[in-house]
């Protein structure tokens, strides 16, 4: 349980902030030190960030439920948001603090006392920042990190007030304002940082172009993924939903599709850690360009015969077609034709030399329909013997059916 170890560093971070601003707080007032009063506000808005960490680890951990499918996500950036609100708000009132006094600067009573308190301050936060830093490492939990590294700007801030309170023992009272502006000025900064960070989570915004763009190299490096559309993810507290679009080979069996849409969503969430899912839609590829191969009687280009008969076809016809239209047709002497013994699978392979996407046929044989379908050309059963151009508007049309099995004794059924 690892998870556990964070919510007890985050946990102890609140109650060390709560002790922490309430003798701050004391001395302060003891002291009448700006500067330090600043800083008091400051550590007190603080314990709300601790304990919105503290509630996101404890989230985590809950699963979904019936109620919500999604989890408990967002509760983090939620409270989150209300966190950004107080410390805001905290913000603005140390500014006020400190304007105040901006042309009426005091000393400070007891400044030992409120020195030691401020190198105090400074010594706790550094402690909590290397707590909440190394527990945040362990665990791989981002909002403990920064956690950690906001501690460390807290000793800064708790340094400053010595600053200020020792200068203004020199009768330069005005110092010890401007750290309590500083502090102001920072403090509304993180607020509004935080604000606007929870702000854009929960309006689902695209906050990191660059996941995307690994998500979309890993999907383009698994076999058989044609293209990929529509990556879109967002964040829900510490974790991040995706959705995603793949073009696949349009006749994949649907378990071998499922196995890609199962390869892709394991190897994305294997390097991105913090994605919680991705939703796979699965599409046929379009192709604007494709190739058919049709077995031809004569070479009269595109007024060519069609053969009904695959391997004995004295001639084999090309036919590229770019969006719809015809685009170029060529026509090759079948070498094949001639031959007694496995002449399917020689034509088969005179067609793959071509780079064919689709074959137009009365009948294909075993042998040959096999070679053919394993390399993905469609195969299309084409009724009766046509000119090329009709098959071809046939075949756009969608009139032609795809040929599933090999043509059962097509030797003898051709009709050339
Ligand atoms: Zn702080």
């Amino acid at each position: 349980m690892l998870f556990r170890e964070g919510e007890k560093a985050a946990r102890l971070s609140a109650f060390v902030l709560l002790a922490l601003s309430i003798l701050k707080g004391i001395v302060a007032v003891l002291s009448g030190s700006i500067a330090l009063l600043a800083d008091t506000i400051h550590s007190f808005s603080d314990i709300f960030s601790s304990i919105a960490v503290w509630a996101g680890l404890k989230l985590i951990q809950k699963k979904p439920s019936e109620k919500f499918p999604y989890g408990y996500y967002k509760a983090e950036t939620f409270s989150l948001l209300t966190v950004s609100l107080i410390i805001t708000v905290s913000g603005a009132l140390i500014l006020k603090e400190s304007t105040d006094q901006l042309f009426e600067p005091k000393g400070v009573s007891f400044p030992v006392l409120a020195l030691t308190t401020a190198g105090l301050s400074a010594l706790v936060s550094y402690v909590l920042a290397r707590i909440k830093g190394k527990t945040g490492l362990k665990i791989g939990s981002q909002s403990l990190i920064s956690e950690g590294q906001h501690s460390l700007v807290d000793v800064y801030t708790s340094l400053l007030v010595v600053a200020g309170v020792l200068i203004s023992q020199y009768g330069y009272f005005v110092a010890q304002v401007l750290v309590g502006l500083a502090i102001g000025v920072y403090v509304v900064k993180v607020g509004l940082w935080f604000g606007k960070d929870s702000v854009l989570v929960l309006m689902d915004a695209c906050l990191s172009p660059q996941k995307a763009k690994e998500i979309r190299e890993i999907a383009e490096s698994v076999h058989g993924v044609k293209g990929v559309h529509n990556i879109r993810l967002r964040k829900s507290g510490p974790v991040s939903f995706g959705e995603m679009e793949i073009e696949l080979q349009d006749d994949l069996p649907l378990n071998k599709a499922h196995m890609i849409s199962e390869e892709i969503e394991t190897k994305i969430r294997k390097q991105l850690k913090d994605i919680e899912s991705i939703t796979i839609h699965m599409g046929p590829a379009v192709k604007e360009r494709i190739k058919i191969a049709i077995p031809v009687l004569e070479d009269k280009r595109l007024e060519s015969m069609t053969a009904l008969h695959f391997g004995k076809a004295p001639y084999f016809a090309f036919v590229v077609i770019e969006k719809g239209q015809i685009e170029r047709v060529y026509i090759r002497v079948n070498k094949a034709a001639g031959m007694t013994q496995k002449k399917g699978i020689a034509v088969s392979h005179l067609i793959l030399d071509q780079k064919v996407d689709v074959l137009l046929a009365g009948g294909v044989g075993e042998g040959p329909f096999h070679v053919l379908r394993d390399s993905s050309v469609q195969i299309y059963y084409l009724p009766k013997s046509v000119e090329i151009r009709e098959a071809v508007y046939m075949l756009n049309q969608g009139i032609l059916d795809r040929m599933v099995s090999p043509t059962q004794n097509h030797e003898k059924d051709s009709r050339q």
